[in-house]
Order: structure tokens, then C-alpha cells, then sequence
């Protein structure tokens, strides 16, 4: 075995390793959230008046009456002591993508010394937690720094066990003491409002009289990397910014395909199943798995639920991944590019809208043509999209996903929508002014006797499209696997009400002028596909000819990374998108532009710094070490009369030179700070200093190659992705 002594040691570690042993599983029954306060268990406990009180502000998102809080608040403490929970927490979301909490005891002492549980109404309601370390983008000065998490009662509360014991976890918005959102659930929960509030303008229009609240769905693939502790803890970079940031491609990376569903590792199915068992316990529907592209990347993907919900869930499916991770000896990465070279990770997030009396209301049905409700939906996302399509690229910009987007493995920065070959062909009918049939999908015949035929899908699924169709929803592809949802979320709501609210005030308008109402639908079809067309796509998004035909035929925006694209949240049609619906206030919008930029800037700024040390403390000592060897050893064996080629030593040198220059003028950019404007600076950080860390990664890694493997001091990109 090779390898200096703490990558020796790390590989040891692994192969020594036992088990972690998981307990066969429970069934589902036992299982399905058993640690949430779900709507049945506040039934059992809660008086009938309360409890249909309660459900009611849950299912219309009607304000919840105060003056039971304390009845409620009862029933969830008993509860939660039952489960063996000393302490409770408001979990509330800030603009980072962590999950925030601030725990409280039960414990309230008496006048007498002795101790008794309490936990009253105004607790559950509200909570005060010292916000001023949060990220507020001047919201706040410090000294003004009160913040309160208000219980989302649309969101089950839930109760997290750890090693450290049971807390009782309530899902809470996150506002100032001006009322200000500092969080990401709220403006989630205003943007789903709005478009609710937009598709009822629409569905009555269409002749419905019973409408229920219409709320939008979300199903989050999340993409991830398994990388053993051992590594990580030995790799600067992978402990503080969860990616690689040097490191030579491995001679078997993922050209073979071969990961890619194939068998899952033992150690990770172990994980998985420890996983899994933790979120359905938390009533996490989590459905699939399976291997990814890359080695040592894998998917985890829940069944869909409503969208705040969904986007709380997901919070939790970060956080049992890593903690999980953690008990398993392994890290999880989130990061959406760990590795150089080989497939980053993404979080498709699918969505769609519907209430339990029309259903789905992107769910074209078999004769999408003659489907209006559908269609008229469809449309309003088409529109939304080419309207505000630069908003859905600003919503995913982060430093990370940068790495990701248009790199010939995930969607280009260019959103487009693809809709598959029926609806592509209804809309082309729908632009011709006539719209007659629906191209049948036929059946899939194999041609085998003993397999059975089957219905195919009407349209095919196309990888490279950042915002596809897929038969029944939308699916966001372009959203990192770090992120929360909630953002893309909000802007796919948000930019979904302005548009029904189009479609409402165009259709109302044509028929005060007499129109009947058929022909208004479809000349405000349209209207939508003859204006926005240029948004629909469904060739090779990754292809250089899209991306000059995008931009140059149909006008669409290529932001090609977060400096380019972060700045469109300061665009005045954004505001008034966010402000005239009442998602976000121009105060509220300006705050996150600040946050997101900040957060840009100090990521780079960390990895920047973190490779300057590892080239500096690791890399050039284990080189300068190589080179000594290797002259003493060529000077001593001349003296013996052997002559070895002194090549290696003068290109090692020669690379070991530039790797220095390099490294020193990185240093120089990471040291300027004199900037006029925020946007000059992610500027900078975009063009002047990721391109000098690459230059410094491409010496680097080109000395990985030359230096003795005993002297590398980093684990190799070979033993993080390959030995499990
Ligand atoms: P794929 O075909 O992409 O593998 P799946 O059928 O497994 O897709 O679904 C992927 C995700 O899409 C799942 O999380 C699923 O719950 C979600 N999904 C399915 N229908 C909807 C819907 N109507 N709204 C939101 N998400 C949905
Ligand atoms: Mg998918």
C-alpha cells in the first residue's frame, strides 16, 4: 500500500471497519409518523371544537383563533413528554439554506424550588429568538435586532431525536419586529397565497362554483456524494467548503456508466435504510433510491406533498442525511460540484398546482386539446416563465451551482421550457388558430409474447431541459443540491398568480366586449403562444447551437453565472412582480439581493483562501521534499557512475515555479478589497479570482501526478470515490 501515513491510516480505518448495525426495519405502520403531532393524533386529543378549529386554519389557511393556542399547546406538551422530549424548538428557516432552532426547556421552576412542565399557548404561538446573527441584508442594525418566529400551523410539529435526546421541533415563519420576512417560508407561504389566489379568477371564469383553495405540490430529487469521514477530515477543503478543490481525475472516473443504478454499495444501503426509517418515523414519504451517475453519488426522492410542507420535509431530508452520515462513518456531501470531472449533484424540483374539487390542474388528461383548464394553466406557466425566466436563474445562483449549470450535465443557465411532443403539437395548432386533436402516444409493443404491451407516454423526458413537463407537472432542474426549495418555489408561484391574473383580466376583458367564452380562451392562448413561444424548446439544451440561437434569435437571457445573475433581483419589473402580489416588499427583495451577494462572495472568498493554504502547507512542502529525494538520490548514483535523465526533476521544478506564481497572485486578488458597488465586486470574484484558483488547481493537480504518491499529502480523488 502507498500513501503518506494519514491516507494509509484513513483506507485502514475503512477496511477495519464494522458494520453499523441498524435494527431490522419496523413496518410502515409502526413507523409512518410516528414522531409528528399529525391531524389524527390532535383528533384523539385535542376537544371536537378545537380540534375542527384547528384543521380548518390547516386546510383554508384561514388565521388560526388564538384562544385555543393554550388547549393546543397542552395537547402537543403531553404528547411530546409521552415521547420523551424535554425541550421544544421553533425551527424557523433564514436566507442561508440552513434550518434554524432555538431549544427552550420545558422546565418551569415554582415558588417552592420544585420543578413542573409547562408550555403554554404563547409559546407555541410566537418566540423571540436573538435573530441579530442572522442575515438580514440591513433589515436590522443590531440594536434593533428583535425577531419573532411565528407557529405555521399549516406545518406539523414534529419531534427530532439525536443522541443528545428528544426535542419537540414547531415549523415557524421567521419575521422582524417591523414585520419584515427574514426567512424563507414566509414569503412561500404569501406567494402560494397569491397564486391561489389567481387561480380561483381563473377557475370561476371557466363556469366552476365550488373551488377549493388551491395550494401548489412539490416532489424534491435530491442528488448527494458519500465520501468516508476519514478522507474528509484530512482534506481542508471538503471539511470547510464540501468540494474538492484540487485534485487529479482519478484513471476510472464515471466513463464506464457503470454506477449509475447498478447494485447500491452494502455500507450505503445500510445508510440508506437507517435514513429512511428516521424520515418516515417524521411522516417523510420518502419513495425512491438509487445509485447516480458519478461514483459515490446517490438519490433520495420523496413522494410529492404541498409545497411549504414539502420544502420543511426537505429541510429535514438534508439534515437526516447528514447527521445520518455522520453515525455511518461517511460525510454527506451536499455540495453541487465535489468532484472536478465528474457529475455534480442537482435537486430537480417538481411542481405542479391543484385543489381536492378540479384536481391537478396541469394534468393535461388523455385529449389535452380539447382540455382548457389545462391548457390555460400551461400557458400561464409558458408566459411566466419567458416574462420572468431571468428571475427563476437569479433564485438557483449560488457560488456552488455555478459549477454545475450549462457544464454539459445539468441544464444551461438559459431557461426554456420544454413540453414534450403532444403539447409542443396542441400549442402549434392552438398559434395556427385552430386547435383540432391530440397526437396519440400509442402503445409500446416489444414484440415479445410473454411481455405484455404497454401505453406509452405521450412525451419523451428531456434531460437537457432545465424546466420540463413531464406529464403531469413541471420540473425544475436547474435547482442545486443545496439549496432549499423554498426559493424556486416562490418564484415558480409567484410568477404563475401574475400570470393567471393575466389570463383573468384578458379573458374578462374579451368577454365584457361580447366574446363568447371558447373563443376568448383560445385567442388568449393564443395570444400567450404567439408572444412567448420563443420560451418553449425541446431540442439539446446543452448544445453550442442552442445557446447562439437562444440568445441571439429568441432573445432569451444567458446569466451564465451567479454574478450575472443575482443582480436581476434589483431589477425594477422584478420589485413590482414581488410588491404588486404581496410576496415581497421592495425593502424585503433589496435584503435578499445583499444576503445572496454576501454569501457569493464569501464562499469564493473561503475556497480562495482554503487553496492558498493547502498549495502552501501541504502541496509545495511535499513537493520541495520529492525534489530533494530525487537530486540527492540522482547526484549519488552519478557518483557511482549511473546517469538517470534528470527530466522530472526540472519539469517538477519548472511546475512547482508557476504552481508558486500562481498561488501568489491569487493571494494578491483575494487581498483587494476597494470596490464601488457590490456588482463590480461579484464581478471580480467571478472573473478575476475562480479563474486564478483554477489556474492554481491545474499546477496543482498536475504535481499529483509527478510527486511520489508516498509524500501526496491529500487522499486522492481514486480512494474518496472508489473505496466505500
Ligand atoms: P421520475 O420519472 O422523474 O423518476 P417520479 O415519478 O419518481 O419521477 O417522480 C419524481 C418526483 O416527482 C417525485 O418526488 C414525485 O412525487 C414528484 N411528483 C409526481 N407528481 C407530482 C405532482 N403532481 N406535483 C409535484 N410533484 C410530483
Ligand atoms: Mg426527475
Amino acid at each position: 500500500m502507498t500513501g503518506n501515513a494519514t491516507r494509509i491510516q484513513a483506507i485502514q480505518n475503512i477496511t477495519q471497519r464494522q458494520p453499523v448495525s441498524v435494527s431490522k426495519p419496523d413496518s410502515l405502520a409502526n413507523l409512518w409518523a410516528s414522531d409528528v403531532f399529525t391531524l389524527s393524533k390532535m383528533k384523539e386529543s385535542l376537544p371536537k371544537d378545537v380540534f375542527k378549529s384547528v384543521k380548518k386554519t390547516i386546510e383554508t389557511g384561514e388565521a388560526l383563533d388564538v384562544s385555543i393556542a393554550d388547549i393546543v399547546a397542552l395537547a402537543m406538551k403531553d404528547w411530546a413528554l409521552s415521547k420523551g422530549a424535554l425541550y421544544y424548538a421553533h425551527v424557523f428557516y433564514p436566507l442561508t439554506n440552513a434550518t434554524a432552532e432555538k431549544h427552550d426547556g420545558f422546565i418551569s421552576v415554582q415558588s417552592d424550588g420544585s420543578v413542573i412542565s409547562e408550555f403554554g399557548g404563547k409559546v407555541l404561538v410566537q418566540g423571540e429568538p436573538d435573530g441579530s446573527s442572522f442575515p438580514n441584508g440591513g433589515i436590522r442594525s443590531t440594536f434593533e435586532a428583535r425577531g419573532y418566529t411565528a407557529w405555521d400551523v399549516t406545518s406539523p410539529a414534529y419531534i427530532m431525536t439525536t443522541d443528545n435526546g428528544s426535542t419537540l421541533c414547531i415549523p415557524t415563519v421567521f419575521v422582524s419586529w417591523t414585520g419584515e420576512a427574514l426567512d424563507k417560508k414566509t414569503p412561500l407561504l404569501r406567494a402560494n397565497a397569491a397564486m391561489n389566489k389567481a387561480a380561483q379568477r381563473v377557475l370561476s371564469l371557466l363556469g366552476n362554483t365550488n373551488i377549493a383553495p388551491v395550494n401548489s405540490s412539490c416532489g424534491a430529487e435530491q442528488e448527494y456524494f458519500l465520501v468516508d469521514a476519514g478522507f474528509v477530515n484530512t482534506r481542508p477543503d471538503l471539511l470547510l467548503s464540501g468540494r474538492t478543490l484540487l485534485g487529479a481525475a482519478s484513471a476510472k472516473g464515471q466513463q464506464f456508466d457503470d454506477h449509475y443504478f447498478g447494485a447500491i454499495p452494502e455500507r450505503v444501503q445500510v445508510f440508506m435504510q437507517d435514513v429512511e426509517e428516521q424520515l418516515y418515523r417524521l411522516g417523510i414519504p420518502a419513495k425512491t433510491r438509487h445509485n447516480e451517475v458519478a461514483p459515490g453519488q446517490f438519490e433520495i426522492a420523496p413522494f410529492h406533498e404541498a409545497a411549504n410542507v414539502a420544502t420543511d420535509h426537505q429541510q429535514l431530508i438534508m439534515t437526516v442525511l447528514k447527521n445520518t452520515a455522520k453515525k455511518h462513518g461517511l460525510v454527506c456531501l451536499l455540495h453541487e460540484k465535489p468532484f472536478k470531472g465528474i457529475n455534480g449533484s442537482g435537486k430537480h424540483v417538481n411542481w405542479s398546482v391543484g385543489n381536492s374539487t378540479q384536481g391537478n390542474l396541469l394534468d393535461p388528461g388523455h385529449t389535452p386539446h380539447s382540455n382548457t383548464q389545462f391548457l390555460l394553466f400551461c400557458g400561464a406557466v409558458i408566459r411566466g416563465v419567458h416574462k420572468y425566466g431571468p428571475l427563476l436563474r437569479a433564485v438557483i445562483a449560488s457560488a456552488s451551482n455555478d459549477h454545475r449549470l450549462g457544464a454539459n450535465e445539468a441544464p444551461p443557465a438559459i431557461m426554456s421550457v420544454y413540453l414534450g411532443s403532444q403539447i409542443d403539437n396542441v400549442f402549434e395548432q392552438i398559434s395556427q388558430g385552430k386547435v383540432s386533436s391530440s397526437l396519440n402516444a400509442g402503445i409500446m409493443d416489444l414484440g415479445i409474447s410473454t411481455l405484455p404491451t404497454f401505453n406509452k407516454d405521450a412525451g419523451d423526458r428531456n434531460r437537457t431541459s432545465p424546466f420540463a413537463f413531464t406529464g403531469n407537472r413541471f420540473e425544475f432542474r436547474a435547482v442545486g443540491s443545496g439549496q432549499s426549495v423554498a426559493g424556486p418555489l416562490v418564484a415558480m408561484n409567484t410568477l404563475l398568480a401574475d400570470s393567471l391574473n393575466w389570463v383573468a383580466d384578458t379573458l374578462e376583458a374579451k368577454i365584457a366586449k361580447g366574446t363568447d367564452l371558447d373563443a376568448a380562451i383560445l385567442e388568449t392562448l393564443k395570444e400567450i403562444i404567439d408572444n412567448h413561444g420563443a420560451v418553449v424548446f425541446g431540442g439539446n439544451g446543452y448544445s453550442a447551437e442552442w445557446h447562439k440561437i437562444a440568445v441571439e434569435e429568441r432573445g432569451l437571457a444567458n446569466l451564465k453565472t451567479a454574478a450575472d445573475a443575482l443582480p436581476v433581483l434589483k431589477e425594477k419589473y422584478i420589485e413590482e412582480l414581488f410588491d404588486k402580489l404581496g410576496v415581497l416588499s421592495p425593502v424585503e427583495l433589496a435584503s435578499r439581493f445583499e444576503i445572496y451577494a454576501e454569501q457569493y462572495l464569501l464562499a469564493i472568498e473561503v475556497e480562495a483562501k482554503l487553496i492558498v493554504s493547502m498549495v502552501k502547507t501541504g502541496i509545495y512542502p511535499a513537493t520541495v521534499k520529492y525534489l530533494s529525494e530525487l537530486s540527492s538520490t540522482l547526484t549519488s548514483l552519478k557518483s557511482n557512475g549511473i546517469e538517470l535523465d534528470s527530466k522530472r526533476l526540472s519539469l517538477i521544478s519548472t511546475g512547482l515555479n508557476s504552481l508558486t506564481e500562481a498561488v501568489d497572485q491569487l493571494n494578491a486578488a483575494i487581498a483587494k478589497h476597494d470596490f464601488d458597488t457590490i456588482e463590480e465586486h461579484l464581478q471580480f470574484s467571478a472573473k478575476t479570482i475562480r479563474p486564478l484558483m483554477d489556474e492554481v488547481r491545474v499546477y496543482a493537480d498536475a504535481l499529483e501526478t509527478e510527486v511520489s504518491d508516498e509524500l501526496w499529502p491529500f487522499p486522492t480523488y481514486q480512494e474518496m470515490l472508489f473505496i466505500k
